[in-house]
This record gives C-alpha cells, sequence and structure tokens, in this order.
C-alpha cells in the first residue's frame, strides 16, 4: 500500500519528527490501516510508516528504507532499545519509550520477569502479532499483557481493552528499586503499573534527604516517593486524597519493614495552606501532583495550581531543606514550568537554590526533534535563606 506526502508532510521527517498529519496526506487510496510506503507527489520514495486512516497523526515514520518489516525487524528495534538500558538495576524500567526509540506508538515496560506494552495507533495495531512475537523473542517474558486503556487509542478508532497476550501476569508484582521494594500492579495500576518515569528522581531525592528530619511527600499515590525518603528521614507525612492509594502504600511501607510513614488522606491544597499556618517545617518535600493542564486551554489555570503548592511548599520548607518538585503535564513547557518556580520564590520571601534540572528517567529517552517524547519535568530546590 502507498501513500503520497506533501512537501511540507516530507520536511518533518527530514527534521527529525517521524509523524505526518492528515492535512499533510496528498493521497491515500486505500483507507486500511498498517504499514504503507510514503512518497513525496514527484514519486520520490521517503519511507515506511504507520498508516492510521482515522487519526490526525496519519502517518509514524518506521523506516527510511524499504527492507521489510517483519516480526525479526520490531524484535532487532526492541533489543537495540534494550540494550542502551544496560545497567539499570531496578527491576521494572521502560525498555521502548514510543517515539523516543524509534518505534512509534510501541510502549513496552518491563515489571520482573513480565511485560507491560501499549499498542498506541491502528497502524500498529494492525500488525499486533508481529509485535507480540517479537517481544517474546527479544525479552523472553514469562507473560506480556497489553495494556491498550490509554485515552489516545479513541483517536485511532480503537477500542480500550486489557488482555493477556501471552503467559501469564500476575495482579501485583514486587519491584525493587534502589532497594526499596514496592508492588506494581499491571492490570489496574495508573499506567502500565506503577510511575517508572520518576524512578531515577525518587532515588535522587532519596538520597538528599536530610538523615533524622522531617519528610513530606505530596501526591503519594502508593507512596514510592516516601519509601525513599522513610530511609533517611525521622518521620514522613505521605499525603493523598485517595484512601485506596495510600493503603496500597502502607502495604508497600510494610513489605519494606518501615514504619516511619504517615499516610493521611487529605487534599494537598488544603493541607498546605493548614501546616503554613501551623509554621511547620520540614527538611525534605516532595510534590509530584497529577498533571493539572490537561489541554492547552486550562494552562492558565494549571500553572497558577502548580504556583500555588510550590509557593506554599517553599513556605513550610526548613532552613536548608529541599524540595523536588514536578509536572508531568506536557503543555506545561520547562520553561514554563521554572519561570512558575521563580515567581514561587520571590513570592515566598525564601531565596531558592536551583540544584538539579530533571525530565524523566533515562529510559524515557527525550527527543529534541520530537517534543512529544518529553512531558516530564523535575526540579530539585533547597531554601538558602
Ligand atoms: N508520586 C507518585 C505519583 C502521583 S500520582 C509516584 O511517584 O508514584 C498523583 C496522585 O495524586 C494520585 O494518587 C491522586 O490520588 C493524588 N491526588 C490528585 N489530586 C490530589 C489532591 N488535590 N490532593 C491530594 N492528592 C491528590
Amino acid at each position: 500500500m502507498t501513500v503520497k506526502v506533501t512537501a511540507r508532510g516530507a520536511e518533518r521527517w527530514k527534521q527529525g519528527h517521524p509523524w505526518i498529519y492528515r492535512s499533510d496526506v496528498a493521497e491515500e487510496p486505500d483507507k486500511k490501516p498498517g504499514i504503507v510506503q510514503a512518497f513525496d507527489r514527484k514519486g520520490k520514495f521517503l519511507g515506511q510508516a504507520l498508516y492510521s486512516p482515522t487519526s490526525e497523526i496519519r502517518l509514524r515514520l518506521l523506516s527510511r528504507g524499504n527492507e521489510r518489516i517483519d516480526d525479526f525487524w520490531w524484535s532487532h528495534r526492541i533489543l537495540v532499545a534494550a540494550r542502551r538500558r544496560n545497567g539499570i538495576t531496578a527491576t521494572a524500567w521502560r525498555v521502548v519509550h514510543a517515539e523516543g526509540d524509534a518505534l512509534p506508538s510501541l510502549v513496552i515496560d518491563k515489571y520482573g520477569p513480565f511485560v507491560v506494552a501499549q499498542l498506541l495507533s491502528a497502524g500498529l495495531e494492525s500488525v499486533r502479532r508481529d509485535v507480540l512475537e517479537a517481544i517474546k523473542y527479544a525479552l523472553e517474558p514469562e507473560g506480556i499483557l497489553l495494556r491498550n486503556d490509554s485515552a489516545v487509542r479513541r483517536h485511532e478508532g480503537l477500542a480500550a481493552e486489557v488482555v493477556l497476550a501471552h503467559g501469564q501476569v500476575p495482579q501485583v508484582v514486587e519491584i525493587v528499586e534502589d532497594g526499596v521494594k514496592y508492588l506494581a500492579a499491571p492490570w489496574s495500576g495508573q499506567k502500565t503499573g506503577a510511575f517508572l518515569d520518576q524512578r531515577e528522581n525518587r532515588i535522587l531525592i532519596g538520597h538528599q534527604t536530610k538523615t533524622g528530619g522531617r519528610a513530606l511527600d505530596l501526591f503519594t499515590y502508593h507512596g514510592s516517593f516516601a519509601l525513599h525518603l522513610a530511609r533517611n528521614a525521622k518521620e514522613v507525612l505521605a499525603v493523598d486524597q485517595s484512601a485506596e492509594a495510600l493503603a496500597r502504600g502502607a502495604e508497600n511501607a510494610k513489605l519494606n519493614g518501615i514504619n516511619n510513614i504517615k499516610w493521611t488522606e487529605a487534599n494537598a491544597f488544603d493541607l498546605l495552606r493548614e501546616l503554613e499556618r501551623r509554621r511547620e517545617q520540614f527538611d525534605t518535600i516532595v510534590l509530584d501532583p497529577p498533571a493539572f493542564a490537561k489541554t492547552k486551554a486550562n494552562l492558565e489555570r494549571a500553572v497558577a495550581g502548580y504556583k500555588e503548592i510550590n509557593l506554599r511548599a517553599m513556605k513550610v520548607l526548613a532552613p536548608g531543606g529541599v524540595l523536588f518538585t514536578s509536572s508531568c503535564s506536557y503543555h506545561v513547557s520547562r520553561d514554563v514550568f521554572t519561570a512558575m518556580l521563580s515567581d514561587a520564590a520571590r513570592d515566598s520571601g525564601r531565596r531558592m537554590e536551583l540544584v538539579a534540572v530533571r525530565g524523566a528517567s533515562a529510559d524515557h529517552p527525550e527527543l529534541l526533534n520530537v517534543p512529544e517524547t518529553g512531558y516530564l519535568k523535575g526540579v530539585l530546590l533547597r531554601a538558602v535563606g
């Protein structure tokens, strides 16, 4: 099957972005999802791509060559991605970060001997069998779970589903991360079962946590930051509005024999206000909220929300205390996020040192040419005054 693309479409590929939008596809004779050969209007071959007939993102570049794209091809790309991650000591990590690994719309995460994958485009879905064979060959997992329940599948005309595609995958998998154990939930947890993207940041702030100090982990979910803080801190206040999430956090603490975490059900905004009123102080604070800006339209309100929690967190930081603050809103750029933090620092009356600017863990590669591969921002700050 072949498609023709406009000069503007071809230019995007040249600039290193794998997507060509609907408006830049000039001819698409057969509206069937699959792998297509793409040409420019003059008939020059440009490459092979995944084709999604109903999506705004019509084409996702796979290769500039005309080699056969079969299960061997997929397994080779997966193996290259896996090899790049040699040296990760945690037992859960991302093997394939879609566009970031030249495997557009494919996410593969490893949880111990199990694989959780996401097929996020109609084009990719049409070669599901090859991709599954490739995962089996490249990674030899005991089971493959397809967490195809991400909302982006709707734009592709695909149904949401969670299906076991191979072997068996348990409800919970015990993960070890820098000596901290936690339970991932491949079938029902957020994303593919855990927030793997914050792994290196959890380790960073864990090691920065003041020995014998007080720590605060807001939006704790299953406590994955709190567990790292608890190894050094005397006590950790772990806060979430979901009692169910906190119960899972408490289970994780038990698994580690940790008993210095206070699990607190509260709205983080209200609690911060209360802590500030009571003039409480913390040596270590983590802010890892859900995406406040789900769309571009509510960017302003989202930034105001980020500013409010960061400003209040700065106010309850003990002198010399550290704050790790993050945003997973794609629409909040790194520039906007750091400008918001500068704003909050000025209003807080504290002097804040910028210690480190971070992104997602290295197994979630971010390509400058493909801004969509980077959504997570993290900044480590220290109160110097
Ligand atoms: N820090 C976690 C991920 C946080 S996910 C980790 O690394 O694993 C976001 C969490 O914020 C969810 O558990 C959700 O229940 C919680 N949440 C969302 N809004 C909240 C609010 N206003 N107050 C407290 N918790 C909130």
